[in-house]
């Protein structure tokens, strides 16, 4: 195994035994449910924003290591962030699990999220790994109802 296959599990297992900001908030701006069908994931998103900031994230929800773990890395990343770098983020994260974007060759702004560049070599896997971000980006875009992931 590989020095990166071994840091992405590592970083796997950690997030799923300790996902972080993992509750519900009370009084979010807003909510988005996601539902990825093919592997039974599920999440919620709740965020607090206040003006262009994303000022809190959390999220609740069922699912394989590695939706769970993605959805935490995910809250951790955008938590602070402007609307329009979490997009970037988005957008990043999204071109990078699809093979998309090189985070080694291409300048991007993912940081820690790189680690989950493996997920490219699991054509099955990149949905759950897509799911929180799926569901952000529709938060973000003030859908209200539940998404489901199908492409
Ligand atoms: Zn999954």
């Amino acid at each position: 195994m590989s020095e990166t296959n071994e840091l992405y599990q590592q970083v796997i297992l950690d997030h799923n035994r300790k996902p972080r900001n993992f509750k519900v908030l009370e009084q979010p701006t807003r909510e988005q449910m996601g539902h990825n069908p093919l592997c039974g994931d599920e999440l919620t998103i709740y965020l607090e924003l206040e003006g262009d900031l994303i000022r809190d994230i959390t999220f609740q929800g069922s699912g394989c290591a590695i939706s769970k773990a993605s959805a935490s890395m995910m809250t951790v990343s955008v938590k602070g962030k402007t609307l329009a770098e979490a997009e970037t983020l988005f957008r990043e994260f999204h071109q990078m699990v699809k093979g998309e974007l090189d985070p080694e060759t291409a300048p991007n702004h993912l940081g820690r999220l790189t680690i989950l560049a493996g997920v490219r070599e699991f054509p099955a896997r990149v949905k759950c790994a897509s799911l929180a971000w799926h569901t952000l980006h529709a938060a973000l875009e003030g859908k209200s109802d539940p998404l489901l992931i199908k492409e």
